[in-house]
């Protein structure tokens, strides 16, 4: 490889090293080398003839492609070159300048649009590679900022891999030559802005316009949530993102429950105003409580337009809360949950390897509220019963100490009046969170009504439990290191394991993460904290406070540093999420801040 190729900071779009050399200078010669180097004039024809001279070599030969190739109308960068067919595919950067992309300024000028625009040409770019060997990363239903593509001044920057096409261990040159000399082309000229449906490009950013408005707005109407009137929230099936056809039943808000807010593009819309405090849903099985729930989790990430869900829009610090049997706890407060442990232990500084279903569900409270999180969202299918709820009779058998744990029934309302803290629930079994609502909505037939009255007469008095604000916690920098034998390593295994160095973490649960990219963009944002020393002598909430600063001035690729497959935008809160799931983490130092 050219010693000035691949190195960790090379940006994109240098122009190709040009000395004015005559086309063809260090051309064939005889007796030449098994890997020869490319010198000179690097452009679209030479790379078309080297890769004819390659064809039938050994599949090392693709080597000498790495470096940049200028096809006049956009550079080429060959990022990386897989060693055999059968490696993870290559890596390879395209840089369309400003003049050629063609967008126009009021497509990029604001990071919202910039984004929208990114991925609209992303998702443009996925359907042109149909078929393809060049595979390019345009995620799902929620847009996400990414490294595969962004605006920057209206030049275009993708970065996508492509699989090197190999007969056994040699060079299929007329493949590849198809890939990159061909498809890449009209690729390019496919997603300039005069070849585009232009207006499907404004009306994509528009619908983020729209949903990221619609979510800046929800505290000062005081809610934490908001589901537009006509909202399809089913999705098609378990393992499909794609909204439901056709039987969906469209949400509509009740009307004491109604709010209306003024969108940029949309104008006045109306919908269920999700207020602050605590919002209990009821109704039967089956009726739709778990899937409002989980629109409102998604309801942190813009949607495409046609997903159903463009209009529902949740305050960007909820998260969604489960318990999570087995899971690692390293020093966490949960003592407002969980005291007199049979164990003797001390729950306001509480650590194990493996966390009971009430301890691991106190935990992820207790570190969410720690990284920030003011809104907190929980579904009776994923929760410990003894945690959420203990009804009379069980108190008169069990009496208090010998029962370690106190309920969320008798925190979440002091969380919210002494600490701001608002709780979306889903409860169908129990009537326990009557007493303490100060909403319940009933889905009947995946139709919502406010039938706070009616719960309000069913209440019974209850004292609330004391709550402490979060505590905070100090991180020993060593336990988090993303190195394996001497070189970072970060890979992800579906969407359930970040391998992170020598480390697997368990990211099943985080349900927030819902891009694979996230799941590596959460591994490159601890390689960030740690490298950087972000975590040294620092609660952890305040780390992340400086990596959210750098993500809103960088971008996504801040997070980057040579890694060159794909990522996506994390959450601080996933980000938390899996430090505190890491098993070699170490806390140096507990404390309020
Ligand atoms: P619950 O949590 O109340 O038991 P779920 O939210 O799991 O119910 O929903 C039960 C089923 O109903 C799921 O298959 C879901 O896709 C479907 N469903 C949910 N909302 C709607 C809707 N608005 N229209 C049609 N089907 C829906
Ligand atoms: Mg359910």
């Amino acid at each position: 490889m050219p010693g000035d190729h691949g190195g960790q900071e090379r940006r994109y779009g240098r122009r190709p090293d040009r000395r004015g050399r005559p086309a063809g200078y260090g051309g064939p010669r005889a007796n030449r080398p098994e890997h020869p180097e490319i010198r000179g004039a690097r452009d679209a024809d030479r790379l078309a003839a080297e890769l004819r001279r390659m064809d039938g070599a050994s599949y090392g030969r693709y080597k000498a492609l790495a470096g940049d190739w200028d096809f006049g109308d956009f550079t080429l960068t060959v990022e990386r070159v897989q060693a055999d067919p059968f490696a993870p595919p290559s890596r390879i950067a395209v840089h369309v300048p400003a003049a050629v992309a063609g967008i126009p300024e009021h497509a990029w000028r604001s990071p919202v649009r910039r984004r929208a625009t990114a991925d609209h040409l992303l998702r443009c770019a996925h359907r042109e590679l149909k078929g393809a060997r060049l595979r390019i990363d345009a995620g799902g239903q929620e847009v996400i900022e990414r490294a595969a593509g962004r605006v920057e001044e209206g030049a275009l920057h993708l970065r996508m891999g492509i699989e090197l096409p190999g007969r056994g261990r040699r060079i299929d040159a007329r493949t590849a030559e198809h890939e990159l000399c061909e498809r890449l082309p009209s690729l390019v000229g496919a997603l300039r802005w005069s070849a585009l449906d232009t207006d499907a490009a404004v009306a994509f950013a528009d619908t983020v316009e729209d949903t990221v408005a619609l979510r800046e707005q929800l505290p000062e109407l005081g809610l934490v949530a908001f589901v537009g009137d006509g909202a399809v929230l089913p999705r098609r099936s378990g393992i499909s993102d794609l909204p439901m056809q056709g039987e969906a039943v469209p949400f509509t808000a009740p009307q004491t429950l109604r709010a209306t807010v003024r969108l940029p593009h949309r104008g006045e819309v109306s919908g269920l105003g999700v207020p602050e405090g605590i919002t209990l849903i009821v109704g039967g099985g089956f009726h739709g409580k778990s899937t409002l729930l989980h629109a409102l989790e998604r309801g942190v990430y813009d949607h495409v337009p046609g997903d159903g869900r463009e209009l529902v829009a949740t305050r960007s610090d909820a998260v969604k809360i489960r318990a999570e049997e087995g899971r690692r706890v390293e020093r966490t407060d949960v003592s407002a949950f969980v005291r007199n442990l049979p164990t003797g232990s001390d729950t306001a500084d509480f650590s194990t390897d493996n966390a009971s279903g009430s301890t691991s569900q106190a935990a992820n409270i207790a570190e969410a509220l720690e990284a920030g999180s003011r809104t907190l969202l929980v579904d009776e299918d994923t929760t410990a019963t003894n945690l959420m709820i203990r009804d009379a009779r069980m108190q008169a058998l069990v009496h208090g100490d010998r029962e370690p744990l106190t309920p969320f029934v008798d925190l979440v309302r002091p969380l919210h009046r002494l600490h701001g803290v608002s709780t979306v629930l889903v409860m169908g079994g129990s009537g326990d969170y009557f007493d303490v609502a100060d909403q319940v909505i009933m889905l009947d037939g995946y139709r919502p009504y406010d039938v706070t009255a009616q719960a309000r007469k069913l209440a019974a008095d209850r004292t609330d439990a004391d709550t402490a604000p979060p505590a905070h916690r100090v991180i020993a920098p060593e336990s988090v290191d993303a190195t394996a034998r001497g070189r970072a390593r970060i890979k992800r295994r579906d969407m359930d394991v970040l391998t992170f160095g020598e480390t697997d973490i368990d990211v099943r649960h985080l349900t927030q993460l819902v891009d694979p990219g996230q799941i590596i963009g959460v591994g490159l944002a601890m390689r960030v904290l740690a490298e950087d020393g972000l975590l040294n002598g620092r609660p952890l909430a305040e780390a992340l406070d400086i990596l959210d600063r750098r993500l809103a001035e960088g971008g996504v690729t801040a997070l980057g540093r040579g890694y060159s497959g794909d990522y996506a935008l994390p959450r601080r809160f996933e980000v938390a999420a899996a430090v505190n799931r890491l098993r070699t983490l170490r806390v140096s130092r507990v404390g309020n801040p």
